[in-house]
């Protein structure tokens, strides 16, 4: 089941506690690290509190609700949401575990951030890593999903790396305006470190993996 997977992605976050805070005293408050470790904390508890089968839409909705309801700061209620509304597609979609589940996903959760954070591509966020992980799976063309899980990982350190490059326009980095060049987005790290966490456990749980990266 994907309980897996969320409690790999919990324990990353957590282990990455520092070095999330870290990149976030170079361009906001430092506490990007603090507020995705309480997020994967508490989606572990609810995860241990809940009795009983939950379906991947209930499960990821689940995680939703606890970034929403106990993490502070601007990434908390963004991951919250995006989350829930992921959750929401998957739902009314069969939820094969496929290219097209994961891009419709990515998709909706995305939108959900843009909403919410009025934030674009090139803006030094999180989106930064994740709408070029949504086009992916989206334009998959029939690839077959061990590859594109394997090309999302590459996509997603190279993006985090981009971001240094650019000038932060939404969240509190966007206070130091040209001065965050240079440093890379706390919020793009932690969406990489997520999705290469659970990428990993669908890779090795579910699928036969490509070649070693
Ligand atoms: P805060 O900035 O309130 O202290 P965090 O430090 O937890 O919250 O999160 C900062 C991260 O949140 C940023 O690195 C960025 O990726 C993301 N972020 C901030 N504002 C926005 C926004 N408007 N849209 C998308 N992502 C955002
Ligand atoms: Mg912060």
């Amino acid at each position: 089941m994907l309980k897996g997977a969320v409690k790999a992605g919990a324990a990353a976050l957590i282990k990455e506690r520092d070095y999330l805070s870290e990149l976030d005293a170079k361009i906001g408050d430092g506490d990007h690290g603090l507020n995705m470790a309480r997020g994967a904390q508490s989606a572990l508890e609810a995860l241990d509190e809940h009795s009983g089968a939950l379906t991947v839409s209930e499960l990821i909705k689940l995680v939703g609700e606890a970034f929403l309801m106990n993490v502070g700061g601007s990434a908390g209620p963004l991951y919250g949401s995006g989350f829930i509304a992921g959750a929401k597609a998957i739902d009314s979609s069969e939820a094969a575990l496929d290219a097209k589940t994961i891009g419709l996903f990515l998709h909706e959760f995305n939108a959900a951030v843009k909403k919410r954070g009025k934030a674009e591509l090139g803006d030094k966020t999180m989106l930064d890593v994740l709408i070029p992980l949504e086009k992916i799976f989206v334009e998959s063309e029939g690839k077959p999903l061990a590859e594109l899980l394997k090309v999302g990982r590459e996509t997603a350190r190279n993006a985090v790396e981009y971001t240094k490059e650019l000038t932060a326009r939404r969240g509190r980095a966007s206070y130091l305006g040209a001065r965050s060049v240079g440093h890379i987005d706390p919020g793009a790290a932690s969406a990489a470190i997520l999705y290469r966490e659970i990428s990993l456990y669908i890779e090795k749980n579910f699928l036969t993996p490509a070649q070693p990266d």
